[in-house]
């Protein structure tokens, strides 16, 4: 995980202090802790029969590998709202958001951060538009669990995997 340098707000060196329990970032010139949190993202896993949709990732970090059509959300933003956004950019396909069900929280290490993905799925017969990769997605597609499996390298991360077998299980279930 990369160090924090410089403060945001005045550009000064950073030094560290213990507060709170830990040891934070802390401006002198400022007179403040510099909190580091983790950033929230948003996306969904639109189920087809027991197949997700994943995208191959066009930005960094992880640039090339396969993960679920997701982003940052604005800072405004509501996560189902940020996540039918980021699903419509990456992929063509607008999903509903009332339709959306909650599979998971996805817990990623990037280099300078820690990102919190809210993970949705939605049944592909409940999308409209045609499936064409955009934004910062170079490809999408449709895998089997079974694929990820195989292809581990090729995935973001055993995470997506895991949110993607829960968000199969959830569909098929409400499909019932
Ligand atoms: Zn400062």
């Amino acid at each position: 995980m990369k160090e924090l340098n410089y403060c945001w707000r005045c550009g000064s060196k950073l030094s560290t202090k213990k507060y709170e329990g830990r040891e934070r970032y802390y401006c002198s010139k400022c007179e403040e802790i510099v909190y580091r949190n983790s950033v929230p993202v948003a996306g969904v896993f639109v189920v087809r029969n027991r197949e997700v949709l994943l995208i191959k990732r066009g930005g960094q970090p992880h640039k090339g590998k396969w993960s679920y059509p997701a982003g940052y959300l604005e800072y405004d933003e509501k996560p189902e709202t940020g996540a039918v956004r980021e699903l419509s950019e990456e992929t063509g396909l607008n999903a509903p958001e009332e339709k959306l069900e909650l599979v998971a929280t996805i817990h990623l290490e990037h280099p300078d951060k820690y990102v919190v993905g809210n993970a949705y799925t939605v049944s592909l017969d409940l999308t409209e538009g045609r499936l064409t990769p955009g934004d910062d997605a170079l490809d999408a597609k449709f895998w089997t669990l079974d694929e990820m499996r195989e292809n581990l390298e090729e995935v973001e991360s055993e995470k997506i995997i895991d949110a993607a077998e829960k968000a199969i299980n959830m569909i098929l279930k409400s499909n019932n």
